[in-house]
């Protein structure tokens, strides 16, 4: 297979706030493999938080040019086994690499990547997200979407209280709470309690720093609501480790490195008695598609990243108008991205 990257600007339709960063525009790299003519796609997603910059994408691409150069699309396993001897991080850049290698199999093959891989084509709903801002702005983003299933609320803000007491009271429908690492295990605890009394509340996601086993521990043993991580968990390895301190994991394709590796996730997950979602970064529809792909597996979808942009460079991926995710017939992940001309 040959490798080719090209570079997406996206920017989100209004800065895109979580406890500790503002988004106001964001690079991700279309990764494009070609084999006797036909193209695989994939997006790597570099989120700097783990440790993956953009510089560390293109680094880790240029060196797997070579290494795919040996293999054929049917090798996934084989492919991932090098892309880890490569570098021992970069899971984006290998994201958007086995992406492609599943886009491309499925072309080949004439078969969409979920009935390749046996799922059900079934429509999941994705909450919508609600970024951090002020109380009048996160009422009115939740108004201007008003058919969601269920929505995800930003937090980690001096307000958490007011802001979640406020959008319970605006709609019927459930509310998931991120604080993206933002309290400490007792002012956690504090605020669960009283959003669960709000009776409208699903999950907590990722109330601690990341490392906070221990804070975990202490919150799962004394709170209603189920805790989520997302920042604590990026491989199968981490769900082992953390399965005793939470109660759901959230497993994302850029902290993975790809459908292999979150498959194995799954099922670590399922074995420990835990509960899944799969979510995703501010990212196009490309990868979102490739989430998709295995999002009736899991129980909790928040699959939105791509309805967040102003525009996405890429067509093919269906959401309907309340916010139900259908998968394409189409062979492989179904995806094009006409702004781009993909091209050796
Ligand atoms: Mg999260």
């Amino acid at each position: 297979m040959n490798l080719r990257f090209w570079y997406l600007k996206l920017r989100p339709k209004r800065p895109f706030r979580i406890s500790r960063e503002t988004t106001y525009e964001k690079t991700t790299v279309l990764v494009g493999l070609e084999e006797d003519g036909l193209w695989g796609l994939g997006e790597a997603v570099p989120y700097p938080f783990y440790g993956d910059t953009l510089d560390a994408v293109v680094g880790f691409l240029k060196s797997a040019q070579n290494v795919l150069k040996n293999f054929s699309s049917f090798e996934l396993h084989n492919v991932e086994k090098e892309l880890h001897r490569l570098a021992g991080r970069n899971f984006s850049a290998k994201d958007g690499i086995m992406d492609a290698m599943f886009d491309i199999l499925g072309k080949r093959i004439g078969q969409p990547v979920w009935r390749m891989l046996g799922i059900p084509r079934q429509p999941v709903p994705t909450s919508y997200t609600i970024g951090i801002g002020s109380l009048d702005e996160m009422v009115a983003d939740l108004e201007e979407h008003p058919n969601f299933q269920v929505y995800k609320v930003k937090l980690g803000t001096d307000k958490d209280l007011e802001i979640v007491k406020e959008l319970a009271k605006r709609t019927d429908r459930p509310l998931r709470i991120d604080a993206n690492a933002a309290w400490t295990p007792k002012e956690a605890l504090r605020k669960i309690q009283f959003f669960a009394d709000l009776g409208k509340i699903e999950l907590v996601e990722q109330p601690l720093p990341p490392d906070d086993i221990d804070g975990l521990k202490f919150l799962k043993e004394r709170s209603s609501l189920p805790i989520f991580v997302d920042e604590s968990v990026m491989t199968s390895k981490d769900v082992v480790r953390l399965a005793d301190a939470v109660d759901g994991i959230n497993i994302k394709l850029p902290k993975s490195g790809g459908l292999l590796e979150a498959f194995r996730m799954i099922h670590v997950a399922r074995a420990h008695g835990l509960k899944i979602m799969i979510g995703c970064m501010l990212q196009s529809s490309l990868g979102i598609a490739a989430a998709a792909q295995i999002a009736p597996l899991v129980d909790y979808v928040d699959l939105d990243g791509s309805l967040l942009l102003e525009a996405d460079p890429c067509v093919g991926l269906e959401v309907d108008e309340n916010g139900f995710i259908h998968l394409s017939e189409k062979p492989g992940l179904g995806i094009e991205c006409p702004s781009i001309e993909i091209k050796l």
